[in-house]
């Protein structure tokens, strides 16, 4: 709609070309308007500035290193913004609509297809645009994949979030820890033969990207259970690089971080895992209720899976995972360069090998208080959401998909400032 045209923080007011019944007109003549209906819109625009590019965040005066819910591009947030009030000529916003009209079966069909495409995912497997978080896939998971809860399933943890889906997992299977970093605080990840897994395991699950950690599998263990399963919680870098779905039984992921708004989860799982749940498993954490109806066995997060397929579509214009790849490793490349030549002014606990390209924690050796100091003069700069997670506290970074390189460029300037004023 005419928003793109506004000017910043301007009321707009957009006449339609549409004629309206007389008593509508005679309403918009006391806004001494001309004979045709006027609509008039209190839209709040952002226009990008001329001396810069596009490029998602500066433009709104912050670069945001949140955690999640996180950065979203902004193309598509003005994608979504022009297409709010009227979805594609509907008359309705897709949050207005029934998720069963054409208009939203064309979204989520559209979503589906495009992640298909970036994922290339194979046609043995489904994909459910779910609720509940993915710490609902932490029980949905066991309840879907064992007989009952005396069935073996195996575990690495390596953070906090593969610990609570362990936890979470005792509850509905025979849960055991294969492999723990708890005792490195969570800096490394095993050689695959350490991993002590029970061939009578029902999978085997790992969390591909710790959020708080910073600690990311770079190639996945083969499962060596009977069944061959392998499960990933994919939350923290879900579509930020191409992965062979097919090595996967079950990937699940929160979208808040690279795909979307929070509120909608992806899960992918393999065809034949589907309709073996545990009796117990309520209706909507079994996964036949959502495979049978497409997902849409009751009413789902439509804008949330509305925006994700806006994501899918950037994300393919960009040319796919692979070329997203690259940009995630050259933005976390420069990141961790300037920590590692810091002389130990900055600290990184992750094992080189292992450092994740989404979220990047790091210490100042001079104490909590200049990591404070760090964090308020960055969030007076326009770097935001710095904190590292309350329960580690330090700094964190993350610097998902839609984090520009020139976001990156600016803090590491800002670091090396910073480092040099308070050496
Ligand atoms: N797993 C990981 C790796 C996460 O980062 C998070 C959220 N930060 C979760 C699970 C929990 O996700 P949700 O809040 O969507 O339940």
């Amino acid at each position: 709609m005419a928003a793109a045209a506004a000017t910043p923080h301007s009321l707009v007011l957009q006449r339609s070309n549409t004629a309206v019944p007389r008593a509508a007109a005679v309403s918009s003549s006391s806004l001494r308007l001309p004979t045709r209906a006027a609509r008039i819109s209190c839209t709040a625009v952002a226009a990008p500035s001329p001396s810069s590019p596009v490029t998602g965040a500066a433009e709104r005066g912050v670069y945001n290193f949140a955690a999640g819910p996180a950065t979203l591009p902004l193309s598509v947030l003005e994608k979504a913004q022009a297409e709010l009030v009227d979805y594609r000529g509907s008359g309705m916003s897709i949050m207005e609509m029934s998720h069963r009209g054409k208009e939203f079966d064309a979204a989520i069909k559209k979503a589906e297809a495009d992640l298909r495409a970036l994922l290339a995912v194979p046609d043995t497997h489904a994909v459910l645009f779910l609720q509940g978080g993915a710490t609902t896939q932490f029980a949905a998971v066991p309840l879907n994949l064992c007989a009952d809860p005396s069935d073996p399933t195996d575990f690495v943890v390596s953070g906090s979030w593969s610990d609570k889906a362990f936890k979470e997992a005792k509850k509905f299977s025979a849960a055991a820890v294969a492999w723990s970093g708890k005792d490195g605080k969570y800096t490394s990840l095993p050689p695959f033969d350490a991993i002590k897994q029970n061939p009578e395991a029902r999978f085997l699950h790992i969390c591909s990207n710790e959020t708080i950690h910073g600690v990311e599998f770079k190639d996945y263990p083969e499962p060596k259970n009977k069944s061959g399963i392998l499960v990933a919680d994919m939350s923290s870098n879900f579509c930020s690089k191409p992965v062979d779905v097919s090595r996967f039984g079950v990937i699940y992921a929160g979208a808040q971080k690279n795909v979307g708004p929070s509120g909608v989860t992806i899960v992918i799982v393999r065809k034949d895992l589907i309709g073996n749940a545990q009796p117990i498993t309520p209706v909507m954490l079994d996964f036949k209720t959502h495979a049978d109806n497409a997902s849409l066995y009751n009413t789902p997060p439509c804008f949330a899976i509305y925006i994700c397929g806006l994501v899918f579509e950037d994300l393919l214009a960009q040319g796919g995972l692979a070329e997203v790849e690259k940009k995630n490793a050259h933005k976390a490349g420069i990141l961790y360069d300037t920590i590692d030549a810091s002389g130990g002014y900055y600290v990184c606990p992750v094992e080189k090998s292992v450092r994740s390209l989404m979220n990047v924690p790091f210490t100042l050796a001079k104490g909590p208080d200049f990591e404070k100091q760090f964090i308020a003069e960055a969030t007076k700069e326009g770097m935001v959401q710095l904190k590292g997670h309350r329960s580690v506290g330090g700094v964190r970074a993350s610097i998902y998909n839609a984090m520009p390189l020139a976001g990156v460029e600016k803090l590491v300037a800002f670091m090396k400032d910073f480092q040099a004023r308070n050496a």
